[in-house]
């Protein structure tokens, strides 16, 4: 979906930090996951050598990806589970509409799916009359408040939970003055709970990994609602993006202890859930496999790395610009240093802002379990952007400045002093 306005990050930024108590909750949150997740990592003596092998066995499949898309069709194909493969975002949502209108549904239970918001499959439903009922917590706080997900792996984490229960208050009918974590969970389980023993509803779950050798579906969550999603109504559709795809079982090992630890700064997920069959006689299991941009981007040199990515938002954790500037501000599915380096790939003009958005300080590269060269990537995205005359004009001009003063020493130090006594008079 070719958008042809471009966003201005730091501009969408300052809605975020006009709320400072969010601002300063946000990057504490962000911050804790980090620091949890450096406990689990030096935990384990052997992190470096399983980030070698993630790193390793990505690179492997997405340089045999063909080859393991047939293995994975082939299998499951067997099985009686019916494969398809779609181009891009309108394929994907025309053929989840046939599917689910075809059986006269009109309802879909949604675990949380990155690849069905990167299709922007709520917005070509609900039109149509297909009723999309997120069932993750934070993804349903967000749908209610009329937003996109927030956080790849916390989709709420902004969102402060008075707020949260004020929401709820307006939008479910709850105590708008309880905020209490455990009432505001058991309300929001007992909203979407219906909706799955609905004999007019589909389930759709998304995928962390497919694997070609058992032509698993394996979705790894914290609150049981894909298994839900895919284990109650009649039929399920899982929409796994191209890059998924891992050989072996045993490879899945790998990732499993590097994902949660990774993203949660926890040992494992809740549920590590393995779909293979529709779950029962009478029902039905589709996967649609999307590529949306993926083949462009194997296709190119300096940025296909970035196909390795398991979405575990560690990157997004630890980057200083994300955590005071907030996920909405990116403008796109994907935030943070990943999206900074993933976006570009859809749409340059558009989110060529992104890139821009960093320190380069590095640690996305540093805490990256698959060994994604964040920062490399980077650095090169602004080179082509710049190249492309996309950089906007002040910006061009800041560089540019930017440039002379670090060219000349005598400038440099000139202006560091300067600016040194003016800060001491500037007021706190
Ligand atoms: S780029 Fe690496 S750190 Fe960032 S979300 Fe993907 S796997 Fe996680």
């Amino acid at each position: 979906m070719t958008k042809s306005v471009r966003i201005d990050h730091a501009k969408a930024a300052v809605a975020f930090l006009q709320k400072p108590d969010h601002v300063a909750f946000h990057d504490k949150r962000l911050w804790d996951l980090r620091s949890k997740r450096d406990v689990q990592v030096h935990g384990i003596p052997e992190w470096e050598t399983l980030r070698e092998l993630a790193s390793g066995i990505k690179e492997h499949t997405l340089s045999n990806l063909a080859e393991y898309i047939a293995q994975f069709t082939d299998r499951a194909d067997k099985k009686g589970v019916v494969v398809y493969f779609v181009a891009n975002a309108e394929e994907h949502n025309e053929l989840v509409y046939k599917l689910i209108s075809e059986r006269g549904m009109t309802s879909l239970v949604k675990s949380k799916s990155m690849l069905s918001d990167e299709c922007y499959m709520r917005d070509y439903l609900d039109p149509r009359g297909i009723t999309v009922m997120e069932t993750d917590l934070g993804e349903r706080i967000q749908q209610l408040d009329l937003q996109d997900p927030s956080h790849m792996v916390v989709p709420a984490v902004h969102k402060l939970r008075v707020y949260v229960a004020e929401l709820f208050g307006k939008t479910i009918g709850t105590d708008p003055k309880n905020s209490d974590i455990h009432y505001l969970a058991e309300s929001q389980r007992m909203n979407t709970r219906p909706y799955f023993v609905h004999e007019k509803t589909a389930g759709m779950t998304g995928c962390n990994f497919a694997v070609a050798e058992t032509d698993t579906v394996v979705v790894c969550t914290n609150e049981g609602n894909a298994d839900l999603s895919a284990n109650v109504p009649p039929l399920h559709i899982a929409s796994i993006g191209i890059e998924k795809i891992i050989p072996t079982i045993a490879d899945l090992g790998v990732f499993v202890r590097m994902l949660s630890r990774s993203a949660l700064g926890l040992p494992i997920t809740q549920y590590t859930s393995h779909f293979r069959t529709p779950p029962r006689l009478g029902t039905e299991m589709h996967y649609i496999l999307v590529d949306n941009g993926r083949s462009e981007c194997l296709a190119m040199n300096d940025f296909w790395f970035s196909l390795k990515c398991i979405r575990c938002g560690a990157c997004m954790n630890t980057c200083p610009v994300y955590r005071r500037s907030g996920d909405l501000s990116y403008g796109g599915t994907y935030s943070g240093p990943i999206g900074a380096i993933t976006n570009p790939t859809y749409d340059l003009k558009h989110y060529s802002a992104l890139p821009f958005a960093s320190t380069m300080n590095g640690s996305c590269t540093n805490v990256c379990p698959v060994k994604v060269n964040i920062r490399e990537q980077i650095y090169k995205w602004c080179a082509v952007i710049a190249e492309k005359h996309e950089v906007p004009f002040v910006k061009q001009e800041v560089l540019k400045m930017a440039g002379w003063l670090l060219a000349s020493p005598t400038l440099y130090r000139g202006t560091v002093a300067s600016l040194g006594d003016a800060l001491k008079r500037l007021p706190n």
